[in-house]
């Protein structure tokens, strides 16, 4: 077994907009460093081991991510590794299944519980360049920036903070998703993007997000080892570094 492991969660269900590249910007970067690294894929119908060091979740159809809620439930792998705090990132449709329940094909769906959030629909379909300054985790300092396509409006319970504050796009909800529940708590959801809750880190950025945004790959390879962020050697790559100024033009 390598020395680091890395789950793709359902990449047959879950991968749209390239996400499935996030496992792969993460082994690349623990492999620069020297670090033995594989990323374990795990397809629709097969269990997930509990035993990973990271686990990643992508964005999905609305169909798909029905398929993918009711296996993350059935099969409680992926909520045994959040019990024991491993790292989970999970994007779009990955988010919102992981929440208390979401809104798919014209019905509310129980989601896998996971996360204190629940996803119903936006006024309209928000599809853009999504930018914030991170918010929920002192150590990540560089804004993020990522591609956003969905219809969900995701509330959040008190036991998720936000990832971000949204400088450009939509996030995790607009002000009809916020009331569409008739949540009393509309204020500071508007302008939310993501989710941190234990160890979970959830978002709504597609790009894949990892490729966009270097230093939240690096805290989450650090979280995964049990390492400071600050400890690993930094990576001089010039071609992620002209992408972050494109994107963020
Ligand atoms: N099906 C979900 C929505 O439209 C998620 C889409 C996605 O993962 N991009 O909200």
């Amino acid at each position: 077994m390598s020395e680091l492991t890395i789950g793709l969660i359902l990449p047959d269900v879950l991968g749209t907009y390239g996400d499935n590249g996030n496992a792969l910007v993460l082994r690349g970067r623990a492999r620069k460093r020297g670090i033995d690294t594989e990323v374990v894929t795990i397809k629709l119908g097969e269990p997930v081991p509990t035993n990973l060091d990271l686990y990643c979740v992508g964005g999905g159809e609305d169909t798909a991510q029905i398929l993918a809620a009711k296996h993350l439930t059935e099969h409680r792998g992926l909520i045994e590794a959040a019990n024991l705090g491993r790292p989970i990132f999970a994007i779009c449709a990955g988010l919102q299944v992981l929440g208390e329940s979401f809104r798919a094909d014209g019905r509310i769906v129980d989601g896998v519980g996971l996360i204190d959030a629940t996803t119903s629909s936006l006024g309209k379909r928000t599809i853009g360049e999504l930018i914030s300054t991170p918010a929920g985790i002192p150590e990540l300092t560089d804004t993020l920036t990522g591609f956003e396509n969905h219809m969900g409006a995701t509330i959040l319970g008190p036991d998720a903070a936000p990832l971000g504050r949204v400088i450009r796009g939509v996030g995790n909800c607009d002000a009809h998703g916020a009331t569409a529940d008739g949540s009393a708590e509309a204020d500071g959801q508007v302008g939310a993007e993501g989710v941190v809750q234990g160890s979970i880190i959830a978002t709504y950025m597609h790009g894949p997000a990892l490729a966009r945004n270097p230093q939240l790959a690096d805290l989450l390879l650090a979280r995964a080892m049990g390492v400071e962020l600050s400890s690993l050697e930094p990576l001089d790559i010039p071609e992620v570094e002209q992408l972050r100024k494109e994107r963020l033009r």
